[in-house]
């Protein structure tokens, strides 16, 4: 089939879907049609095209693209255009990659659900009464209703991996450096980090291969060679020998939903069955991720958004008489309440007198978490443990409680902490048919074995 006819038919399913579902905030259906028209030109002048063209993609809303609107979900930004691309969608554009839109986030990707979307609600393709997780929702939604092929999200601290757990589909978070931050809009710099979302291991292995690798224009991006990832899962790998792989003790204790557990150990039985050797491994440390992470992401929120101040980007009010008034009255109406939330934590983490009791506390929590994953790692070359505590929730059931909200993330923050690399991956559903996911955790810089190992799985 030729790149259009292929965009036609994403572009078709976005329009009988969205009503419902709710996953993009922009569709570039114009632009999405010119790029695969371009696509078709080169095939048939002859020229050889990669992988990736022609191929259907949604672009997280926090990823800047020249000329598109860019909102990271936020009425700031409501009128935000950005005047560059982000490294990321430029690395896409020239692969020949057909932009479907930008897809729905939580604000400033502050949230666990896309409930704090300043636009709309993303509705879960499995049972639309549900959340589809988030922050990345609408990428991960977008990609298991099959309105696009692959997508990109971000993941501070489970964005990705979360939502593709409760959406039944593949995510995956690079370790903090393989994939340029340029252009994408800064939540916590530390933690975050681009990554692909896809219903199978190797396409999200061809996306992570397309988007990889140094950036001088991101000054935390490694400088290290990108392996052909896809490659390396032909022939199927066959984790027999000596492959050993580590269950975290701790993520197994209360909180975890019982057919969570049950499906996450039938998964680890698969694993053990396919050759890997199975070991229980015991990171102390794990569950003081969560806390220390409520410090430092806001920390590094409340800076990054002190940009927001009605002069360089976004709205500013009418309702101000002088510059302090409108920084206030600005920002009071442009941030949702999640929002306003962190950046009070953050600022308040950050003040003399209380930095050293939270924000290097915190820090020093982080070392420790960092050091539990190096002892475990020096037993075993991948980690095991479930994604997502729960399955998809109901719309509305955690809005009012942002700690059982925050509870989401129990298994994911961990790993963002220590800036390793994770995959979650489908492992069955549940009695009410919601998808489970399964969590691999890698040394830095190996994702090329962790999408081995989840092909295998698969
Ligand atoms: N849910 C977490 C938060 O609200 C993680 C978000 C993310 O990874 N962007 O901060």
């Amino acid at each position: 089939r030729t790149a259009v006819e292929i965009t036609t038919e994403a572009l078709e399913r976005i329009q009988a879907l969205e009503p419902k579902l709710h996953s993009f905030l922009h569709v570039t259906a114009d632009y999405a049609l010119e790029t695969a028209r371009q696509v078709d030109d080169k095939i048939a002048a002859g020229e050889t095209i990669g992988l990736l063209a022609g191929i259907p993609v949604g672009i997280k809303d926090n990823m800047c693209t020249q000329g598109i609107p860019t909102t990271c979900g936020s009425r700031i930004l409501e009128n935000f255009v950005p005047p560059y691309e982000s490294s990321v969608t430029q690395k896409l554009k020239t692969a020949g990659v057909v932009m479907v839109g930008k897809t729905n986030l939580d604000e400033f990707a502050m949230g666990s659900s896309t409930e704090n979307s300043g636009y709309q609600v993303t509705a879960n393709p499995w049972d639309t009464s549900r959340v589809p997780g988030g922050s990345s929702g609408g990428s991960a939604a977008a990609v298991a209703a099959e309105e696009c092929v692959v997508a990109l999200g971000s993941d501070t601290g489970g964005s990705i991996r979360q939502p593709a757990s409760l959406c039944g589909v593949v995510g995956m978070k690079p370790t903090y450096g393989l994939v340029s931050r340029y252009g994408l809009v800064a939540y916590a710099s530390s933690l975050d980090q681009i990554g692909p979302f896809a219903r199978t291991v190797e396409d999200a292995a061809i996306l992570l291969g397309a988007i990889a690798g140094y950036d001088p224009k991101d000054s935390t991006s490694l400088n290290v060679e990108i392996p052909n990832y896809w490659k390396l899962l032909q022939p199927n790998f066959a984790p027999r020998g000596r492959l050993r792989i580590g269950v975290i003790k701790e993520t197994f204790g209360g909180g975890l939903d019982s057919e969570v557990e049950e499906k996450v150990k039938t998964a680890i039985e698969m694993l053990q069955y396919l050759g890997a050797e199975i070991q229980i491994v015991s990171c102390p440390t794990f569950g003081y991720g969560l806390p220390a992470y409520y410090i430092i992401a806001p920390s590094e929120a409340s800076a990054n958004l002190a940009r927001y101040d009605a002069v360089k980007y976004g709205i500013r009010t009418e309702k101000a008489d002088n510059l302090v008034s409108m920084y206030k009255a600005t920002r009071a109406q442009g941030f949702g309440t999640e929002v306003k939330r962190r950046i009070m934590l953050g600022t308040y983490a950050l003040s003399a007198g209380y930095y050293d009791a939270y924000y290097l506390k915190a820090q020093k929590v982080r070392t420790l978490i960092k050091q539990d994953f190096e002892a475990a790692f020096e037993k075993v070359d991948v980690l095991v443990c479930p994604t997502s505590p729960t399955t998809a929730f109901k719309a509305g059931e955690k809005t009012d409680d942002p700690l059982s909200m925050y509870l989401s993330d129990l298994m994911t923050i961990p790993v963002n902490l220590a800036g390793l690399p994770a995959i979650s991956v489908p492992c069955g559903f549940d009695s009410q048919k919601l998808p489970i996911g399964l969590q691999l955790i890698g040394k830095a810089l190996r994702e090329d074995l962790l999408l081995q190992v989840a092909h295998a799985y698969e």
